[in-house]
């Protein structure tokens, strides 16, 4: 840190992403990407011509991206926000909504941004436990105080989806605060909330084009929500980066929003392989809770989770572990490919030998 660092963010601890490494030599299960490439009709859209278009800024209301996300959900244009991952999405929506008056909650295990915004913005936060079995209990979030409160549905780090009613519970308890459902893993089994912002105005759904539709490098999250908040987090963009999404992942974004053909096979073929990862690991003696997402946060009692790891990482397979009491004896593995997990399998079967 130089001695330039504003003091306010002496004590900001960052996200920490999982590895990314650059020398493909490893089979990687560890940031929950999919294993599958793009739609063709990505590649196809990312014509020359587009890239001659380089030099000219993007549309910083990425028309085009709004108007094919506003068809797939049946909600208007202006019920639409697109941002530079649903990372940045997020980060404006807990920018404009929160401050060191209103608070935000989230359950204690989650998605590992929520409280870093939080630090980053002043924002004070309550996380509110887990059940033992890492269900998020709607009751736990229909009391009395004034936080907005956000919950990743499908959850970050387990996959349980909490139930689209008690999701409901949650919104209509007040109206006075917002609550956003991140879905980031909604495709993968869970069901989206997206139906709830028609009538509740104080409900942010989030979702990105990283998982399900194979698209975590072009960088594209978008919400959906009251038309006024939408114009709030304009606001937000507006007064930070008004062309916040670049002019090939518009195109890219696009056009896999069209493709929703190929869209269904990928998720399918995820939602099967996960199926097939968990009931090898079961056979193995591992537990773990019921994902709807494109990962499975698994225990084994024969190894601990910074041991496992590390041994698969030794055999060219990189999985996720989390430092956090609760989950430390795990690892979060990302669905990959069939042949993928079969050398996960294999990997895991020598090191337990
Ligand atoms: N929300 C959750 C729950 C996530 O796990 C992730 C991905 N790490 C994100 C949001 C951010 O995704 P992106 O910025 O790639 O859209």
């Amino acid at each position: 840190m130089s001695r330039f660092l504003s003091g306010k963010f002496d004590k900001l601890a960052p996200y920490v992403p999982g590895e990314q490494p650059q020398d493909r030599k490893y089979i990687k299960l560890n940031t929950n990407e999919s294993p599958y490439p793009p739609s063709p009709k990505v590649l196809e859209a990312l014509s020359t011509s587009e890239c001659l278009r380089l030099n000219l800024y993007s549309d910083p209301k990425a028309d085009m991206l709004v108007r094919q996300i506003a068809q797939y959900y049946s909600v208007d244009p202006q019920n639409v926000f697109v941002g530079n991952g649903s990372d940045e999405v997020l980060a404006f929506a807990f920018y404009a909504f929160c401050d060191s008056d209103r608070g935000m909650s989230f359950p204690d295990i989650t998605y590992g941004f929520f409280p870093v915004y939080c630090n980053m913005f002043g924002i004070k936060y309550e996380q509110i436990k887990l059940g033992e079995d890492f269900s998020i209990n709607a009751e736990d979030y229909l009391t009395d105080s004034k936080n907005n409160v956000t919950i990743a549905n499908p959850n970050a780090q387990t996959g349980v989806f909490l139930d689209i009613y008690d999701v409901e519970k949650i919104v209509a308890h007040s109206a006075d605060r917002i609550v956003i459902i991140d879905e980031a893993y909604v495709d993968l089994g869970g069901v989206s909330a997206v139906s709830l912002t028609e009538k509740y105005d104080n409900l942010i759904v989030v979702g990105t084009l990283s998982k399900s539709r194979s698209l975590a490098g072009g960088r594209v999250g978008f919400a959906i929500a009251n038309e006024k908040i939408i114009a709030d987090l304009n606001i937000m963009k507006y007064s930070f980066n008004p062309y916040n999404i670049n002019r090939l992942s518009i195109v890219a974004a696009s056009a896999a929003f069209a493709d929703v053909e190929y869209f269904k096979s990928i998720t399918n073929s995820i939602i099967k392989n996960r199926e097939y990862l968990v009931v090898e690991l079961e056979k193995r003696g591992f537990i773990m809770p019921l994902s709807m997402a494109n990962f499975v946060l698994a225990k084994t009692e024969k190894l601990g989770g910074q041991a496992l790891y590390e041994r698969l990482r030794d055999k060219g397979i990189l999985v996720r572990h989390f430092k956090d009491a609760r989950i430390a004896d795990y690892i979060r593995i990302t669905v990959g490919r069939r042949e993928q997990i079969d050398s996960l399998l294999a990997a895991i079967d020598d090191i337990l030998a």
